[in-house]
């Protein structure tokens, strides 16, 4: 292995994983000690051929390869990668740009630029909104919550990216009953608290409750952040923003939306009630990386208030050559400064998927989310849990013997699993556990859903000792076998 390059080695190895990636089992079952063992050890003394690093990390990594990027992986919410995405994503990687200044590339900026517009053009938020590129929607909460903490300091008088929240005014932060567990992580970064929020109920399906948010925001004077959610992790609910909004604005607060893969819906004319309101909103934080199948790291902030944003992130200094002409240096946008050109995956998703290909995903994914709580609700012992309003389906399974449906849903979920055909996760809710299934890959069929299902409705009737045997006809291979 010295005669070929490393770049026709990793494509070689892409092509083949790619081409695989729909018939490997879905899981990896390699434990730590076997994935060590083949590729650990000593750090080597001397070098050994790029091209033989390449190939052995293809092969020594595969067994714990997560077939996430393929049509039946069903689990967290994690998206794809389209083709297009995943091609400019590899120019990225070979041209090396540091996004972080318009002088250190241009076209990275401009990229960026009109990847911004688009995105502000589909979700119907106001043109004049400034956009950061960052990792995940982790950071993208993290950005916009900086940035309100900015404007709702500025407005009572107190500057708070000089001089920190040592003897600023207080600030009470509202989140919803059903707030993702990264809002927590943004307050705790951003000097808020985690556990000084006030939270808001939420009804059945996790929506938060406008009068129980009427009511919060009544007790205070001062300044205010409400943090509500398009897209619960569970149930796929979406906060009514179009109540929601007046309440927070009536009260001076500002009002943030996670929209990790929620705010898609704004992009389908069939989904987009489900997100109404949501333009009237301060900022918003979504993924690139779940449902517009980018490759990871892309998450995306955006802020109306496009001075409290760079307030917050923007840096000078004698060295740095920025601004001018309507430059766009993208460093003022986010928490990071030299970074990926990670615009170029979404620029090229979004052109290659066009307005009505991006609908067109997001209809897709929930169609097959309703194909699938109809195969499961036809289980026996199977619930439907949540109303299944976009791409996400909760149930719950109850033994035919009778007993604890929480420990028998988590007897169920390993068992899928272990089969390999799909994976799904589990999940609280309500104080049971439930299994959670999640569509978001631009690759998943009807088809797929069909075998998952029956994969599921296997698991269900207590197949444990048949895991990976008595699989439907046409199914996959044994574990073990390499994918062709
Ligand atoms: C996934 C998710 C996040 C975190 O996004 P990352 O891209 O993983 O950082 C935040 N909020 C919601 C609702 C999510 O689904």
């Amino acid at each position: 292995m010295t005669t070929s390059d490393p770049l026709s080695v990793a494509a070689e190895a892409a092509r083949r994983f790619l081409a695989g990636v729909a018939d490997r089992p879905v899981g990896s079952a390699a434990t730590p000690a076997e994935l060590t063992a083949a590729l650990g050890g000593p750090l080597p003394e001397d070098g050994v051929d790029a091209a033989r690093v390449v190939a052995d990390l293809a092969r020594a990594a595969d067994p714990g390869i997560v077939a996430s990027a393929g049509p039946r992986y069903f689990g967290f919410v994690v998206g794809g990668s389209l083709p297009a995405a995943m091609g400019a994503d590899w120019l990225t990687t070979a041209w090396d740009q540091n996004a972080g200044i318009y002088v250190l590339s241009p076209a990275a900026a401009v990229v960026e630029d009109v990847a911004a517009g688009w995105l502000l053009d589909l979700f119907g938020l106001p043109a004049s909104a400034s956009v950061g590129f960052v990792t995940g929607c982790q950071m993208a909460n993290t950005t916009c919550l900086a940035a309100a903490r900015n404007a709702v300091l500025r407005r009572a008088g107190w500057d708070v990216e000089q001089r920190g929240l040592f003897g600023a005014p207080q600030i009470e932060v509202i989140v919803g009953g059903e707030a993702h567990v990264t809002i927590f992580t943004s307050l705790r970064l951003l000097g808020l608290g985690a556990a000084r929020v006030r939270t808001v109920a939420a009804v059945e399906q996790g929506r938060m409750r406008p009068d129980a948010l009427r009511d919060a925001l009544a007790g205070g004077t001062g300044s205010a952040i409400v943090c509500a959610q398009l897209g619960n992790v569970n149930t796929g609910a979406c906060d009514p923003l179009e109540e929601i909004a007046p309440l927070a604005h009536g009260r001076g607060a500002w009002l943030h939306v996670d929209g990790a893969f929620g705010l898609w819906a704004a992009t389908s004319p069939r989904h987009r009630h489900l997100t109404a309101g949501a333009a009237r909103a301060d900022s918003w934080a979504t993924d690139a990386h779940k449902w517009l199948n980018v490759p990871y790291d892309s998450g995306v902030a955006i802020v109306t208030d496009s001075a409290a944003h760079r307030a917050a992130f923007t840096a000078t200094a004698a060295y740095l050559v920025k601004g001018g002409d309507g430059r766009r240096d993208a460093e003022d946008w986010t928490p990071e400064f030299s970074r990926r050109a990670r615009g170029f995956p979404v620029y090229a998703a979004l052109r290659s998927l066009g307005r009505r290909g991006v609908a067109a995903l997001v209809d897709r994914c929930c169609d097959l989310a309703r194909l699938m709580a109809e195969r499961l609700r036809a289980v026996p012992g199977a619930e439907i849990l949540n109303d299944v309003v976009l791409n996400q389906v909760l149930v719950r399974f109850r033994p035919a013997a009778g007993g604890d449906a929480g420990a028998f849903t988590q007897a169920v979920i390993t068992r899928v699993q272990q089969d390999g055909t799909c994976w799904l996760g589990g999940t609280t809710w309500h104080g049971a556990a439930a299994m959670r299934v999640s569509f978001s890959n631009w690759s998943t069929t009807a088809a797929d859903v069909e075998r998952s299902a029956a994969a599921i409705a296997q698991a269900a009737r207590g197949g444990a000792s048949q895991a990976g045997r008595g699989r439907p006809r046409g199914s996959l291979p044994p574990r073990g076998r390499r994918a062709p």
